[in-house]
């Protein structure tokens, strides 16, 4: 496929290519690419794809073109297509894009979600509309006040299949399923393919086209990835401290639980850390708040837990932090996926704790990346030096442009020294640009004696705002693992 298909190459509408146009899309997605053409012809499909591919425009645009919407309609209209999503904000975001990109057509498209009145959305299903997006419950809920009319449905859209299932959605998604006519035209988004994902989409779909962008494994190459080892009760202290890098500008924190994210969030708070808590118990007012703040860069830090950030859109977050380990390994490849969007790239940090490692071992099973680990930090608690965690060969380097730059908003642990433009710098002592390590244990490379102290200063080897990559004679202190075949490189600070 090449890179330079245009949207006009897919069959489009000139209604629908202007809306595209305007929005400064360039160029459709490879789910884009793949994914219209077979809903134009009105095939069902299987489309293997996470949040930040394009999958959205990658329905939105071929379903608009179906409903037509040419000519102003009058009066009520039954629902043509109706759009399942796990939650709120994923919901509100699909009915912006069906607007966004319908602008041109008369269509009308509505949100129902659950957390807030019903009223409007009864009023709503009264006058009536051609694409209803909603969450299982909430539609639930009105179905059964006989609010609902399915029978004039002719594409459905199931979004997020296997969050839905994470979610417990399942039974409320049947439920939903059991009221749609046949014929139809069924689109079916997952992520990642569990069985009962698969169980699900081989009752939904019939003689389906299949389209995987991105295998669900694989995570974001333009994330550049660090784990931290460090004690359970000091990984609040070391997230201040790891935010002392101005560089982190807008950094999304994943907590396991809602107490914890409450917890982070309120700790990050009282170090002047600007940062809001957002998950599935705060209100939908108070979620869209936190959002708004972050996306409008008024608090630096949101903290979220996995099933309130899936979905969210939010461009240029910087880095993303890993509070706790995700038991689940597809779970870190979507939170790291949160960074590194719109073709930018980005940072995922891993706090690791004792109890956790083997969560983390398996994340190195799955993702079987190269991921730098952070020596030297103040609340560092090394794992044993011979862990294989990553049992593959070292990574070829990567190339482009996330060379180690110099010394500006470079970070130093253990050194302190010279003259690094912004950088940070952690523990004592040391010199100039060649500066001590000042750390409790020597690096785990076979030459880094000689090579890593240009790492640790605060000198001309600062790491800087692009991320270092290739282990190399540059004499940056970035190594693998000697003697083992470990994978994974040591990251001194
Ligand atoms: P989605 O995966 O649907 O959540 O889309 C992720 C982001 O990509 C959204 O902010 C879209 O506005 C954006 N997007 C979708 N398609 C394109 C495209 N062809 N070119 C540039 N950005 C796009």
């Amino acid at each position: 496929m090449s890179p330079a298909m245009q949207f006009s190459e897919l069959g489009l509408i000139p209604p629908l290519l202007a809306a595209v146009a305007a929005e400064g899309y360039t160029e459709p997605t490879p789910i884009q690419q793949r994914a219209i053409p077979h809903v134009l012809a009105g095939k069902d499909l299987l489309g293997l794809a996470q949040t930040g591919t394009g999958k959205t425009a990658a329905f939105a645009l071929p379903i608009l073109q179906r409903l037509g919407g040419e000519g102003v309609k009058q009066g009520y209209r039954k629902i043509r297509c109706l759009i399942l999503t796990p939650t709120r904000e994923l919901a509100s975001q699909i009915d912006e894009s069906f607007k966004t990109y319908g602008k041109n057509l008369a269509l009308k498209s509505f949100v129902i979600f659950g957390g807030v009145g019903m009223e409007q959305q009864k009023q709503a299903l009264r006058a009536g509309m051609d694409v209803l997006v909603a969450t299982p419950g909430r539609l639930l809920d009105l179905s059964n006040q006989r609010l609902v009319d399915y029978s004039g449905i002719e594409v459905f859209v199931l979004d997020e299949a296997d969050r839905m299932l994470d979610m417990g959605f399942i039974h409320d998604v049947k439920r939903v399923i059991a009221f749609l006519p046949r014929p139809r035209q069924t689109l079916f988004f997952s992520a990642t393919m569990p069985r009962e994902a698969q169980e699900l989409a081989d009752q939904l779909l019939i003689k389906p086209e299949t389209v995987a962008v991105t295998p669900p494994s694989t995570t974001a190459e333009k994330v550049d990835q660090e784990v931290y080892f460090v004690d359970k009760t000091n990984k609040r202290n070391l997230l201040v401290d790891v935010l002392r890098d101005t560089t982190m500008k807008r950094v999304l924190v994943f907590s396991r639980t809602k107490h914890g994210a409450n917890r982070i969030a309120e700790h990050l708070m009282k170090a002047s850390i600007g940062a809001m808590a957002i998950h599935g118990n705060k209100s939908q007012s108070a979620r869209e708040r936190a959002l708004a703040d972050f996306k409008a860069g008024k608090i630096r830090c949101l903290v979220a837990t996995d099933i309130a950030a899936r979905g969210i859109d939010i461009d240029d977050v910087t880095h993303v932090v890993n509070f706790d380990v995700p038991e689940v390994p597809e779970t870190y490849v979507h939170r790291i996926g949160r960074t590194a969007r719109a073709g930018a790239s980005g940072m995922a940090m891993t706090f690791c704790d004792a109890e956790e490692r083997t969560d983390w071992r398996n994340i190195g099973r799955l993702t079987r990346q190269e991921i730098a680990i952070v020596e030297g930090h103040p609340f560092e608690n090394a794992p044993p030096d011979r862990t294989p965690f990553l049992e593959r060969p070292p990574m070829a380097p990567r190339g482009g442009n996330r060379g180690r730059s110099g010394g500006g908003g470079g970070r130093s642990f253990g050194g302190g020294g010279g003259g690094g433009g912004g950088g940070r710098s952690f523990g004592g002592g040391g010199g100039g640009g060649g500066g001590g390590t000042g750390a409790s244990r020597p690096p785990l490379t076979s030459s880094g004696a000689a090579a890593a102290p240009a790492i640790h200063s605060g000198g001309g080897g600062g790491v800087g705002g692009d991320r270092p990559s290739a282990p190399g004679p540059s004499g940056l202190g970035e190594r693998t693992a000697p003697g083992g075949g470990f994978g994974n490189r040591r990251r001194r600070r």
